[in-house]
């Protein structure tokens, strides 16, 4: 495998060109916004200066990584010779068929399509093709070059040769691949968001507020990050979606969000990335302070 295309140059895009490139793949790496494309470049330079700081890597490794990243606006040009894509585009069903539709018109008939999705179907993804069986999810951790665990989805109709592949291949990116089946929330979120929607339910019933429920959680369960403050690293947003994806998937009432959940999204309280969600971030301080509402 040395053709890599990676679709969507956002978080976790990034990352995941980041690492394929500096272990030798060629990098193709897609976006419709050249914004996101040169603010992608930028991030993996930073990340990559870093490590040469640390001592991680040399110069010449860093130049050797960024050469071997390609950008392009333009699908069809970007899977044009790709062994593997690794789609990382925004979280939307409706796009992620439409993408998964064109790549399996322009990307050679051997390749590999992966998805980077966090609660999407594979199967349902895998059908809009005629290679299912070549369909994967490829499930990264946030943030790529620093987390150690690929999960690795294995849709209906995915093959064992197509699961090998891909399990050989995030190990020799360094990872640590698991490999599990496709049903909602995978085995990541599965027992993830129902955690983090209790500490929500926790807090909304009054039962403790929200450092207390963090600190249970660090110092009683070795946690690194509490739920309340983990929740508004992923996006308060995606969380509920997650939730919802579970919710209508398993028809079960254990996966309902909390309502404290849902109106702070319908609020605009997304957690870091809107400046407020259970915590209060001010740009350039690294201080954990309580948001006001909970405070
Ligand atoms: P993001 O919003 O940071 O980036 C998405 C990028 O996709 C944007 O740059 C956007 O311009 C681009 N895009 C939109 N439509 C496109 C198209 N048609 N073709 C090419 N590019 C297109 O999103 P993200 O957080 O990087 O998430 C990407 C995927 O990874 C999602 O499926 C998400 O569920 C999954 N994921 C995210 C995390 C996380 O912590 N952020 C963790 C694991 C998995």
């Amino acid at each position: 495998m040395s053709n890599v295309t990676v679709i969507g140059a956002g978080t976790m895009g990034n990352g995941i060109a980041h690492v394929f490139a500096m272990k030798g793949n060629k990098v193709s790496l897609v976006d419709i916004s050249q914004t996101a494309l040169d603010k992608a470049l930028a991030t993996i330079g930073k990340n990559l200066d870093r490590m040469v700081k640390k001592e991680r890597i040399s110069e010449a490794d860093k130049q050797a990584t960024l050469d071997n990243i390609t950008t392009f606006t333009d699908l069809k040009e970007g899977v044009g010779s790709a062994d593997l894509v690794v789609e990382a585009a925004t979280e939307n069903i409706d796009l992620k068929l439409k993408i998964f539709k064109s790549m399996d018109e322009c990307a050679p008939e051997g390749a590999i399509l992966a998805t980077n999705t966090s609660s999407i179907s594979i199967t349902r993804i895998a059908a809009v093709t005629d290679r299912p069986e070549k369909v994967i999810g490829m499930h990264f951790m946030n943030p790529v070059p620093v987390m150690k665990l690929v999960e690795v989805i294995r849709g209906y109709a995915t093959s064992d040769g197509t699961t090998k592949t891909v399990m050989d291949m995030s190990a020799a990116l360094g990872k640590i691949p698991v490999e599990v089946n496709d049903y909602p929330g995978f085995v990541a979120n599965r027992i993830l968001m129902p955690m983090i929607n209790e500490a929500i339910e926790t807090l909304f019933e009054g039962v403790a507020g929200v450092e207390e429920i963090d600190t249970v959680m660090k110092l009683g369960m070795a946690h690194p990050m509490g739920p309340l403050q983990l929740a508004d690293f992923i996006g308060l947003d995606v969380c509920l979606s997650i939730l919802r994806v579970m919710q209508d998937g398993f028809g079960r009432p254990k996966y309902a969000p909390c309502p404290l959940l849902v109106n702070m999204v319908t609020a605009g309280k997304l957690g870091r990335k809107s400046g407020e969600g259970f915590y209060k971030y001010t740009p350039g301080s690294k201080e954990l302070v309580v948001s006001p509402s909970f405070a």
